[in-house]
């Protein structure tokens, strides 16, 4: 799951039920220790849905919030509560109800006053506090952007890469949720193959024209998975360079995509070796060698030892 896809998630969650009256909320007894904390949430109203990186934010009118993660899969559908009705657009066929246990074991049944309900399932996260301290939550209080958020320019973004102490490597630096949140592995290897660059590259030997090459080929992906998204897709039925393609020729030059653990990121990175050159880098442990900022030697002129 991505940004762009919790975003158009949250989109679509919000013209069903955003604004509405909350009727219940049915928690499976056992599955969330806060299933109190849930249920008082029923009889307020949604104020909004919305999200960052790729946390799902809730707010209700009593000052509560929902900030739920899909840690594991997760799976929203929306059926209305008189079984005549179609299901809204986009959305799944209407699914088994609480009791009866099929495939997807429900989570949460949220029952609105428009007679629209709400359920979901699967393993994500889902915490609940208050509206006021949402943001001082450890997970939330530090992520940075959305790629589609207007104010990060060309500027801003090489400006948060290059502001990450340390020797990082690119893939380091785009998976960071604090420069920018809700990037994914496949994004990182498909803006860095539009870049060129390699994903072990320092961030000292990126230029500022790739560093904007790769937050438009991310703005472009996040834009195709977000109208998916919409629809109902996901990310697998978007095109790939080099994701997942080891082995497979590269679509510029043929040779073999190949899939390494090189980003110090703690992921796989499928790139091709040949358009995706690693630069030279005479850095050892993060310290130039020393050789390099010393005074070229002055030419000797006196006389010759023998
Ligand atoms: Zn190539």
């Amino acid at each position: 799951m991505e940004g762009p896809e919790v975003d158009a998630l949250s989109f679509r969650l919000s013209a069903l039920a955003g604004r509405q009256w909350v009727d219940r909320i049915d928690v499976p007894a056992h599955r969330w220790q806060a299933n109190v904390l849930l249920k008082h949430c029923s009889g307020k109203r949604i104020n909004q849905i919305y999200s960052q990186g790729r946390w799902l934010l809730w707010n209700f009118s009593h000052g509560v919030s929902w900030a739920i993660y899909p840690l594991k899969r997760w799976h929203w559908s929306a059926q209305w509560t008189d079984a005549g009705k179609p299901p809204a657009q986009g959305w799944m066929e209407n699914i088994s109800p609480l009791s009866t246990a099929v495939g997807r074991r429900p989570l949460l049944r949220i029952t609105l006053e428009n007679g629209g309900c709400l359920i979901l399932s699967g393993r994500p996260l889902l915490v609940v506090l208050s509206t006021e301290k949402l943001y001082r939550h450890p997970s939330l209080a530090g992520l940075g952007p959305k790629l589609s958020d207007e104010f990060l320019t060309d500027e801003i973004w090489e400006k948060r890469l290059r502001l990450l102490t340390g020797d990082k490597t690119i893939s380091q630096a785009i998976m960071d949720e604090s420069v920018v949140a809700g990037i994914s592995n496949q994004t990182k290897c498909e803006m860095l193959f539009a870049g060129a660059i390699h994903p072990a590259a320092r961030m000292g030997s990126i230029e500022s024209r790739q560093m904007r090459e790769i937050l438009s080929a991310a703005r472009r992906r996040g834009e195709l998975l977000y109208r998916a998204s919409l629809e109902g897709h996901s990310a697998r039925e978007l095109p790939r360079l080099v994701y997942d393609r080891a082995g497979e020729p590269c679509r510029r030059c043929a040779t073999s995509i190949v899939a390494e653990r090189c980003g110090r990121d703690g992921l796989w990175s499928w790139f091709c070796p040949h358009c995706q050159k690693l630069p030279q880098q005479p850095m050892l442990f993060g310290v130039e060698p020393v050789a390099a900022a010393m005074p070229e030697p002055e030419p000797f002129s006196g006389t010759a030892l023998k």
